[in-house]
């Protein structure tokens, strides 16, 4: 029975190390939740947490509305699936899948035809008598999902479980994973650091970072409206210009930017716009390259400096020079006029695509 996961105040450090501090999240039952983030940011601690490999310093988790924080990890009932699958390597593929419900004491009978039931799950009939070596990266993961939800766990977590497969099979296994969560409807706690993937999979994604989680929401929400410049600039890319605010009414904000020149921006909520440095994103989908006599159609321009111009296939990427840390980017579509570096033009675009973000 798939179930809710709350974590309350959860603080753990190693040594000197603060590993969280004081995280709270809840993740509904049968949620695909992602936990997002740098290197070192705590995403493996927090699975860990939950798994009961670790206990919190302080805090409290809880699974359904038990108090789970000093059960010891055999009796939480969770599924964990690691990247290196951690298959037994002495045992066939049916021997590693039933290895759970033997533990369980489970009729031989119900094993066999469970077995069964699990490697249809997988898409993998009739590999039941290979050994963990005998199987490719995504087969084996494959198989280390069955034997985690071989007997129903209460959630399951899964530690960068794609994180060494090449990157179409990746993708495979993403919408594979998806469609096994949502077949079982299973509450699951995803490890990833590559915010595609994350995208791609979740119900909602946790951003986090230095032990705390910075922004919990869909994919779209955190894309379209990051907090801050940080969650703005690790999930999908944006351009990022220091600001301060000058003015706002009805609806609009301006702020100083490069020092000597104001935008616009629609106003989000007064909290954001006034508590601590800001300043201001454009993912660079929004951005457009300004054509003659048609830039004053937009509510803000920047003048710059084409320096690169690259082509990807679906679109192509242009580097602005506009007096910025980093050149602007912009991704226009393929059809248009290549611009050659030097080009003297404008960046523009309006006021509702301009992000105002907490800038620390
Ligand atoms: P990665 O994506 O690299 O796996 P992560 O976000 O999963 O990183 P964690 O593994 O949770 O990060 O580590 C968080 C911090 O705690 C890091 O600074 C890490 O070095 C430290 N840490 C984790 N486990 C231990 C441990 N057993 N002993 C000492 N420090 C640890």
């Amino acid at each position: 029975m798939s179930q809710r996961v709350v974590l309350r105040n959860v603080a753990k450090s190693f040594g000197s190390v603060v590993a969280l501090k004081a995280i709270n999240l809840e993740i509904k039952e049968g949620e695909f939740i992602t936990l997002l983030g740098p290197s070192g940011c705590g995403k493996t601690t927090t699975l860990r947490l939950i798994a009961g490999f670790n206990e919190p310093d302080q805090g409290q988790i809880f699974l359904g509305d038990e108090d789970i924080t000093n059960l010891p990890p055999q009796k939480r009932e969770i599924g964990m699936v690691f990247q290196d699958y951690a298959l037994f390597p002495h045992l066939t593929v049916k021997e590693n899948i039933a290895f759970p419900l033997r533990e369980r004491r489970t009729p031989k009978e119900d094993i066999d035809s469970r077995v069964e039931e699990l490697l249809e799950l997988v898409r993998l009939a009739g590999v039941e008598q290979r050994y963990p070596s005998e199987l490719s990266g995504g087969q084996a993961q494959r198989i280390s999902v069955a034997r985690a939800v071989a007997y129903p766990p209460r959630v399951l977590l899964m530690d960068e479980p794609l994180g060494a497969l090449d990157l179409k099979l990746r993708e495979v296994m993403q919408a594979e994973l998806r469609r096994i969560q949502q077949e079982l409807q299973i509450t699951t706690v995803f490890v990833t650091h590559d915010q595609t993937e994350a995208m791609n999979m979740s119900d909602r994604i946790a951003v986090m970072r230095n032990g705390e989680i910075e922004q919990v929401g869909t994919a779209r929400e955190i894309y379209n409206f990051p907090r801050s410049a940080f969650v703005a600039d690790f999930v999908g890319r944006i351009n990022l210009l220091d600001a301060k605010l000058s003015s706002k009414s009805e609806g609009i904000a301006e702020l100083n930017i490069l020092n000597y020149m104001k935008i616009r921006a629609k106003m989000t909520t007064e909290e954001e716009l006034t508590s601590g440095p800001l300043c201001v994103g454009i993912r660079p989908e929004k951005l457009v390259i300004g054509v003659s006599g048609q830039e004053s159609e937009f509510d803000n321009r920047i003048p710059g400096t084409v320096i690169r111009y690259s082509f990807s296939g679906n679109l192509v990427n242009v580097f602005v020079d506009v007096g910025a840390d980093r050149p602007f980017l912009v991704e226009q579509r393929p059809d248009h006029t290549p611009l050659n570096s030097g080009t003297k033009t404008e960046v523009c675009w309006n006021a509702p695509d301009t992000l105002v973000l907490s800038a620390k």
